[in-house]
């Protein structure tokens, strides 16, 4: 049905040897410390960088910024488009927004990247084999942030899925694991239970890797595959997820590494780029020369294959897995028998570059022979499907729980007209006509009205004359969806219980 024209998969073969321009920020807490150690090492492995400096954090924030990035920063962004970031300090109390977020949607970061990562046995870990990689969309799904207040006792928060979105992770997804010469390609939804939303995202990865004939494929419902990951984590290689799950599952696999400390994560758009570790600014042991800096570092070494410096790339972080080798650990790793010296966060990089050239011996050293660049998005070709309302569910507010009364209310509101009342659910369940009494009932009704022809076409006109009868007869009309047919097939679900 769709046909995807073969995509142009942008590698970097060779190692590039101009100048990049990066814009960087040293942020807050162990932010600046392990920053600095990070570009010490990064000079002395002969990254070629040219450092544009943003301020972005707590002062930024304190300042009246609730963004917590000066506007002059984005000037910087859009100049240089790939962003090497410390971690920051969100100050406490309300009104501050998340600069993570803000930059992610600015930007249309829509790719969010960690390999999780065992270095066994020089980082303790139950899980001596691991090394996935979690790609998690980074835009869409409950993280629209469009939330409502529907009643007195109901919240509501949208879950937004769409196409355009779902191909793109996907896509990259595939065009990732191609790169990186990965063998799987996993993805997580739970599409037993969200069938429009999650079942969209499952759709595409089936219809997208397809075009990956010599890649497996796999595709497990969340929870039994977030346990499989969490107990056997060398069965997967690369992990593909709507934003939800990938926020949480992201943590839960870098935390089974070993320690969250040494994960980094790369944010990829069309076009930017932004860089950083996974874990926060640590205001507790800031300014103390004690941070571990490899989660930035191990941004930072993204960041440099992103921009085609391989080589540099793979020459930091061969000599930084012979420093865990050799034993060399900051605290935060530092184990009695498996470890040899504890380095604060200065010495660390240091013993660091003493190594560059080096390669570990029992660890896997790495290459990277090429990397999957400014990644283009093109939308695979998708004839738009024919529309029809069919139908409209109205919301209500009603303290009176139970729902016959309701229902002979609206039957006695609209007696005459062609939508009929069809079937009331509280909270997704069917409870009229011949529900149960024991279902317990919110204040929160969907109504659902159809002609008594169900599936004919209706206007919008017939909702509206709806609404106003309801309106009249002091019904309390709280929102409305409108219930279509695509290609003569339903867009929305049945209820449970129906
Ligand atoms: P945190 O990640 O800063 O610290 C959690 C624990 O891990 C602490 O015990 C800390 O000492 C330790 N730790 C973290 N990084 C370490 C490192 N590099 N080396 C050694 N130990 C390290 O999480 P938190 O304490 O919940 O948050 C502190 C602040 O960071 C908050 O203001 C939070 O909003 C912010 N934060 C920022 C980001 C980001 O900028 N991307 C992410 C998470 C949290």
């Amino acid at each position: 049905m769709k046909i995807y024209e073969k995509p142009n998969p942008f590698l970097l073969h060779k190692t590039i040897l101009t100048m990049t321009k990066i814009t960087v920020a040293k942020g807050d807490g162990i932010g600046p410390e392990i920053m600095d150690a990070t570009l010490k090492i990064l000079n002395a492995a002969g990254a070629k960088l040219e450092i544009e400096e943003i301020e972005i954090g707590e002062k930024v924030y304190l300042n009246g910024n609730s963004a917590g990035i000066e506007p002059s920063a984005w000037e910087s962004l859009r100049r240089t488009r790939v962003f090497l970031k410390a971690p920051i300090t969100t100050p406490q109390g309300g009104g501050f927004k998340s600069l993570n977020v803000t930059t992610r949607k600015v930007l249309g970061l829509y790719a969010n990247v960690r390999p999780c990562v065992s270095y066994h046995p020089f980082v303790k870990t139950k899980h001596p084999i691991m090394d996935v990689v979690i790609i998690r969309e980074n835009e869409e799904d409950l993280y629209a942030g469009i939330e409502h207040r529907q009643t007195d006792e109901v919240y509501q928060c949208l879950k937004l899925i769409s196409r355009p979105g779902t191909e793109k992770i996907v896509r990259y997804a595939f065009e990732y694991a191609k790169a990186y010469n990965r063998k799987k390609v996993t993805c997580f939804t739970k599409d037993n239970i969200m069938k429009m939303t999650d079942g969209l995202f499952h759709k595409v990865f089936d219809e997208i890797g397809a075009e990956y004939p010599d890649i497996q494929k796999e595709h497990w419902i969340v929870d039994i595959g977030a346990a499989k990951l969490a107990d056997t984590p060398e069965l997967f290689d690369v992990i593909v997820m709507p934003n939800l799950y990938g926020d949480i599952l992201s943590d839960v696999a870098a935390q089974i590494t070993g320690s969250v400390g040494l994960a980094g994560s790369a944010n990829i758009g069309e076009g930017f780029a932004m860089f950083e570790a996974i874990h926060g600014s640590a205001p507790r042991i800031a300014g103390q020369n004690k941070a571990n800096p490899s989660g930035l570092l191990l941004g930072a070494i993204q960041m440099l294959v992103h921009i085609g410096q391989l080589d540099v790339a793979a020459k930091v972080q061969n000599a930084w897995l012979r420093t865990l080798e050799d034993g060399v650990h900051t605290y935060d790793i530092f184990e009695k028998g498996v470890s040899k010296e504890q380095k604060g966060t200065k010495e660390f990089a240091d013993a660091i570059i003493e190594r560059l050239g080096q390669s570990p011996s029992l660890l896997k050293p790495v290459t990277f022979n090429s990397a999957l660049s400014s990644f283009s998005y093109k939308p695979m070709v998708h004839q738009p499907e024919k529309r029809e309302l069919v139908g409209v569910d109205i919301f209500m507010q009603s303290t009176d729980r139970h729902a016959e009364n309701l229902a002979k209310r609206i039957q006695n509101a609209s007696p005459n007209l062609l939508l009929q009342l069809q079937m009331i659910t509280n909270r997704g369940t069917k409870v009229w006509p011949n529900g149960f009494p024991e279902t317990f009932c919110t204040d929160h009704w969907r109504c659902r009205f159809k002609p008594e022809n169900v599936g004919t076409e209706i206007s919008y006109d017939q909702v509206v004359k709806l609404m106003q009868e309801l309106n009249s007869a002091g019904l309390d009309i709280i929102k409305t969806e409108n219930l279509y047919y695509f290609d003569g097939k339903p867009g929305f679900t049945a209820a449970q219980g129906q």
